[in-house]
């Protein structure tokens, strides 16, 4: 085994998220933001999933103004498999404070009850809202959004595995920026019909302080050259 010593491998300075961090915004995110907002017409429902370990920073603001203001809303907090259970009714109080559907998801987990009750969530809320221009239409569809790699296309593949028994439809990956526009319609569920629409991760253009932007960084929602590597 080589020998290496600490200094070689740990930072010895830490650049902190700087201003140019805080106000990225790449041309592809306010794309698919456009993209989106195109979309809303064909769309009943809002999936927003964010990540279970940063409940509280780094959702993006726009959304509510810009999507899920006018269509009935479930925000899913993924990733519950990397948080302690014991926090979760503590979070769930306080996101109900703006938004009353909070269901927490492990895509991991076939199994995982969140992900069974979120169809018939999106149908009791769709059945109780105004369609608008799709009060005639026989399925539903829904859009998924939330910023980039809090598991967007892993719980769109795992509800298709759920209640469809078919493969992955949505590629998955471990960095941010894998999906970088508004998909296809992917068919989810057979009875009721249901489609849904996987979308790029969405950064807020302005995130609020260094603290939020580590903390994003630590979940790999920005890419880590953005906070400064280790260079080995
Ligand atoms: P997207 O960019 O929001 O579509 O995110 P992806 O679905 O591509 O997932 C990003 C990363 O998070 C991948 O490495 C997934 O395997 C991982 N991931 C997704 N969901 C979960 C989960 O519930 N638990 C854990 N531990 N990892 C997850």
């Amino acid at each position: 085994m080589s020998q290496r010593f600490v200094g070689e491998v740990f930072r010895s300075t830490f650049k902190t998220v700087d201003k140019d961090v805080l106000h990225w915004f790449p041309g592809h995110m306010g794309k698919g933001l456009k993209q989106m907002q195109n979309k809303l017409k064909s769309v009943d429902c809002i999936i927003e999933v964010h990540d279970a370990r940063i409940p509280f920073s780094g959702r993006n603001t726009e959304f509510k103004y810009k999507i899920s203001g006018i269509k009935p809303h479930i925000l899913v907090m993924n990733k519950v498999d990397l948080i302690p259970q014991e926090i979760i009714p503590q979070i769930t109080q306080k996101l109900n404070k703006d938004c009353p559907n909070v269901v927490f998801t492990n895509c991991k987990n076939q199994k995982c009850k969140g992900i069974k009750s979120i169809f018939p969530l999106a149908q009791d809320l769709i059945n109780n809202s105004d369609r608008f221009n799709r009060s005639n239409e026989e399925d539903f569809c829904i859009m998924i959004i939330g910023i980039p790699n809090v598991g967007k296309s892993s719980l769109v593949n795992s509800l298709r595995n759920r209640f469809l028994r078919k493969a992955s439809a949505a590629p998955v990956g471990a960095v941010p920026g894998i999906t970088r526009s508004v998909m296809n319609k992917i068919k989810m569920c057979e009875k009721p019909l249901f489609y849904m629409l996987d979308t790029p991760g969405i950064l807020t253009p302005t995130i609020a302080s260094t603290d939020v932007g580590l903390k994003l960084a630590l979940c790999a929602t920005i890419q880590d050259h953005l906070v400064g590597q280790i260079v080995r």
